[in-house]
């Protein structure tokens, strides 16, 4: 049997292909040279599997897709603490490159406009990088995501440093405001550098996959940030990765997703794989024309939008009944399938309506394949309490999913 996924993948690049709408960033003059034919998309999931159909391993430059994963580095490297203190976290509604800082604060108002990005960079590493020292942390953060070594075009980078007016201009705000501590243009040149960092489509997947594989690199199989930073990072993703067509995204398509001047497009779906697409022809907003149409269409084709609700989980509750044998009554309960608040909930109430008189309670797992620490710690709880309560009771728990701490607080 031929694989489904690449069929899948061929067919939607040939409903895009014609469309011919758009332009390349006109502004960075290397950028505007690029190949506007190409087209790519890729499919990697969390398990390491990779589908790609098109130009998937032609190198482009990473432009503001490095954004998520520098604020990775910056909120592993500093604590969230002192990131959210100059950085936040609001959708602003404005363009990547407006100059668009909180009144009060002078704090850019998220980590994926331009003002927000310098701010990032100049927060990854330790305190006291030299420049060329920070870049190096970013250069190999980024490889690390990627799970091979990437490399910045330095063709790229200077034609994008001759034209940076207007990240200069950002910059020397935000040191005016105290937001950068740092020479603005120093901070500019390695926050382009970031921006000029080669990746393929195929790169870009495997990043996005990492992301979706709570920060453990499917290939590799590296932590690159731990899960509490990568919950941060698709959070703000999903509010401001699309710039001022955040709104529209989060609702057509729904999947956290950031997307670079160069063509790039990356969405991160948790849990089961990253997208990215390439095409460098731009709509208004800056994102990349046929890859939103391709996003827009994988999410609709295979029900991938985040918001989408699951149908009801299949009852957790299998069985309640008695068994009755030579050494006296067991209430017997089992349990099935994924366990998470609401099934645990459902299961704490099925013992408060049963209400046990039999001596002994076996609270069976053996069917559950995967409880989450707030339905383990709930399920610890009931049985501490039919303890209490005068029962003796035993897990029945093959794969050791509750590791039996019946001393844990649960809140
Ligand atoms: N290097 C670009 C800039 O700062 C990135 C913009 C983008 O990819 O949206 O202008």
């Amino acid at each position: 049997m031929r694989s489904i996924v690449p069929d899948y993948l061929t067919d939607v690049l040939g409903d895009v292909e014609s469309d011919a709408s758009g332009e390349t960033a006109g502004y960075i003059p290397e950028l505007a040279a690029a190949d506007p034919e190409r087209l790519g998309a890729v499919f990697a999931t969390v398990d390491g599997e990779v589908y790609g159909v098109g130009d998937i391993d032609a190198e482009f430059t990473i432009q503001s897709i490095s954004k998520p994963f520098a604020y990775a580095m910056a909120l592993a490297d500093r604590g969230f603490d002192s990131v959210l203190a100059k950085v936040g976290v609001e959708p602003s509604g404005e363009a990547f490159n407006e100059i668009s800082l909180e009144s009060d604060t002078g704090r850019p108002r998220n980590p994926m406009i331009n003002a927000g990005a310098i701010t990032t960079h100049s927060l990854v590493g330790p305190v006291g990088l030299t420049p060329a020292e920070r870049v190096e942390r970013v250069v190999q953060g980024l490889s690390a995501f990627a799970g091979r070594q990437l490399r910045v075009d330095e063709t790229i980078c200077a034609s994008e440093m001759a034209s940076a007016h207007r990240n200069l201009a950002i910059a020397h705000m935000l040191r005016s405001h105290g937001i950068l501590a740092e020479d603005p243009r120093a901070v500019v040149d390695g926050y382009i550098r970031q921006c000029s960092v080669l990746v393929t489509t195929r790169d870009l997947a495997m990043m996005a996959a990492t992301l979706a594989n709570r920060g453990v690199n499917p290939l590799s199989n590296e932590q690159v940030v731990d899960q509490t930073v990568v919950r941060q990072v698709l959070s703000v993703m999903a509010t401001c990765g699309m710039y001022d067509a955040a709104g529209d995204w989060a609702t057509q398509v729904g999947i956290p997703a950031k997307s670079g001047v160069a063509g790039g497009l990356i969405g991160a779906l948790p849990g089961q794989l990253g997208i990215a697409t390439f095409s460098p022809r731009l709509d208004v907003h800056g994102n990349s024309v046929r890859g939103v149409s391709l996003f827009e269409r994988f999410s609709s084709d295979m029900g991938l939008h985040v918001m989408e609700v699951p149908p009801t989980a299949r009852a957790v509750v299998r069985s309640n009944r008695v068994r009755t044998g030579a050494d006296g009554a067991t209430r017997l309960f089992r349990f099935q399938g994924a366990i998470r608040f609401a099934g645990a909930e459902r299961i704490v109430r099925e013992i408060l309506e049963t209400a046990p008189s039999e001596p002994r309670v076996v609270l069976d797992v053996s069917l559950v394949h995967s409880i989450d620490d707030v339905a383990r710690r709930m399920l610890l709880e009931a049985a501490r309490r039919l303890a209490q309560d005068g029962h003796e009771v035993i897990f029945v728990d093959p794969e050791a999913m509750i590791p039996a701490d019946l001393g844990e607080k649960l809140w």
